[in-house]
């Protein structure tokens, strides 16, 4: 009998949701000054191609790919100066780097698409999708850490794309991930599900808000819950994870057990914000709510959370 660590599944929870599945071999240790001039001149290195929270597709057949070779990234006005090197496949290094040939100047065979409709249309295989979260959130870091926090001056890119150094006072600047606590809270027959204002009718979800400095996860999920819906919740446990590169957020997944079930509701965050029975939930996955409500897309975190629930004892 091998050890087991606790009660862990074999399949971890995360593995389930989108941009969750990058396979690329970071190498972090490996990554020096030179990562990107040396990957560039593998002549199986693979670009990824970004530009203003698209990403390039090139149609092959019946299906998109996402990977450009070097001769292929030159007519598309690459800028390989800024290319980030995200890690290695079995073929060789996979870089990200921003492209400036305007859209409408594209190619027939290639197409820039946004990252939410690529994900929620599933236009690329889970493995891409991944490295696509990996990519945006670094290439949207540097477009924003051009100068030095501390002195304002210029900064420039190292270690590949995972660092920036100041050129007047040398202070490093390191990428961020910034965690957003998502949480589903029930009771033994009810969960709890929102409605951002921004939301298309009839979707509820799960409640979320960032996780402030100096807050562990669970304490951001009770003040969380509570701010935006007047519920006290006891214990909070941790479900799963996701990369959510809008631009660099972490998505932590978490239940929280409802000590209450009146709701006050802060209107400023919510348009609506309501108990569902198991029945009603389960009806909302399938499509089939009378009232026409329905739940995140299989690949968000939420519905994984929702989904998990409303299967449990
Ligand atoms: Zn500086």
């Amino acid at each position: 009998m091998p050890f087991r660590l606790f009660d862990a599944p074999e399949r971890e929870p995360s593995q389930s949701v989108g941009f969750a599945g990058n396979l690329i071999d970071r190498q972090s240790e490996n990554r020096s000054d030179d990562s990107v001039e040396k990957a560039l001149e593998d002549p199986g290195a693979r670009v990824m191609l970004m530009r203003e929270g698209r990403l390039l597709l090139k149609r092959i057949e019946d299906r998109f790919d996402a990977h450009f070779l070097l001769n292929e990234c030159d007519p598309l006005e690459t800028r390989l100066d800024d290319a980030i090197l995200l890690g290695f496949d079995e073929s060789g290094p996979i870089l990200a780097a921003p492209c400036l040939l305007d859209t409408e100047r594209l190619p027939e065979t290639i197409k820039a698409i946004d990252h939410r409709s690529i994900y929620i249309q599933g236009l690329i295989d889970p493995a891409a999708l991944g490295a696509l979260a990996q990519g945006a959130a670094l290439l949207s870091w540097h477009a924003s850490h051009g100068y030095c926090g501390r002195c304002g001056h210029r900064t420039e890119m190292r270690a590949g794309g995972y660092r920036r150094r100041c050129s007047a006072c040398n202070t490093e600047h390191f990428p961020r991930t910034d965690p957003v606590a998502i949480m589903l809270s029930v009771t033994a027959d009810r969960c709890l599900l929102g409605r951002g204002k921004h939301f298309a009718p009839g979707m509820y979800s799960a409640l979320a808000g960032f996780i402030e400095p100096g807050e562990t996860i669970e304490a951001a999920v009770r003040r969380e819950t509570f701010e935006e819906a007047g519920i006290r919740l006891g214990r909070v446990v941790y479900h799963a994870s996701q990369p959510w590169p809008f631009p660099y957020s972490l998505m932590i997944g978490c239940f929280g057990e409802a000590l209450s079930e009146d709701i006050s509701a802060d209107m400023n965050e919510l348009e609506d914000c309501r108990w569902f029975s198991r029945d009603e939930v389960l009806a909302a996955m399938a499509g089939n709510h009378p009232g026409g409500v329905f739940v995140p897309p299989s690949g968000a975190i939420a519905h994984h959370l929702i989904r998990h629930w409303a299967e449990s004892e």
